[in-house]
C-alpha cells in the first residue's frame, strides 16, 4: 500500500484544529458552510499536519439548504502550492448547518481525491469547540467511495498534539 492509505497515524496540532474551527465558525455566524483543508508530510503509515489552508470559497445558498465551493481556479492555486511547498493535501474540513455527515454533494465535489485522504464534517456551524467526538469521518476508499470512519477509529488514527 502507498500513498496516504498506508497512514495509520495522524498527529494533527491544537493550532491546525483552532484554524479550522475559527474559520468555519466566523462564516457559520453568517449562515455560510465553511471549508479548510489539513495539509502536511507523510513519513510511512504517519501523518504530520503541518498546515491549515483556508481555500477562496464561495457560499451558496439553495432550496435544500446551503454548500460550499471551491473554483476550479483556485483549485489548480491549490495544487500548484501543494507542489511547490512539497506538501500533501491529507484531507478537508467542512461545517454543516445541523447533522454532521457526507452529503451527495460532498463525495461528488470533495477537493481531497487521494485514496486515503479524509474528509471531516463538523455539526451545527462549528458553534462549539472541536470535538473528534462529534465530527463524521469518512475516508476515499480503493473504490472511491468515502467510507465512514467510526468513532473509536478515529480516535486511534488521528491524535491531537499540542
Ligand atoms: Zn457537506
Amino acid at each position: 500500500m502507498s500513498g496516504l492509505a498506508a497512514v495509520r497515524a495522524v498527529a494533527l496540532p491544537r493550532t491546525c484544529v483552532d484554524i479550522a474551527q475559527e474559520h468555519m465558525r466566523r462564516v457559520g455566524r453568517a449562515g455560510h458552510e465553511g471549508l479548510a483543508l489539513w495539509v502536511g508530510r507523510q513519513f510511512g503509515e504517519r501523518f504530520q499536519v503541518e498546515q491549515t489552508w483556508i481555500p477562496v470559497q464561495r457560499h451558496v445558498r439553495t432550496d435544500d439548504g446551503v454548500c460550499v465551493c471551491i473554483e476550479a481556479d483556485e483549485l489548480h492555486s491549490i495544487n500548484v502550492r501543494l507542489h511547490r511547498e512539497k506538501l500533501t493535501l491529507l484531507g478537508q474540513i467542512h461545517s454543516h448547518p445541523g447533522r454532521a455527515y457526507h452529503s451527495d454533494t460532498d463525495d461528488a465535489f470533495a477537493i481531497a481525491t487521494a485514496v486515503g485522504s479524509l474528509s471531516l464534517v463538523v455539526p451545527d456551524y462549528a458553534a462549539r469547540p472541536f470535538a473528534l467526538a462529534e465530527a463524521a469521518a469518512y475516508r476515499l476508499d480503493a473504490r472511491a467511495r468515502w467510507a465512514r470512519v467510526p468513532g473509536n477509529a478515529l480516535t486511534q488514527l488521528i491524535t491531537i498534539t499540542d
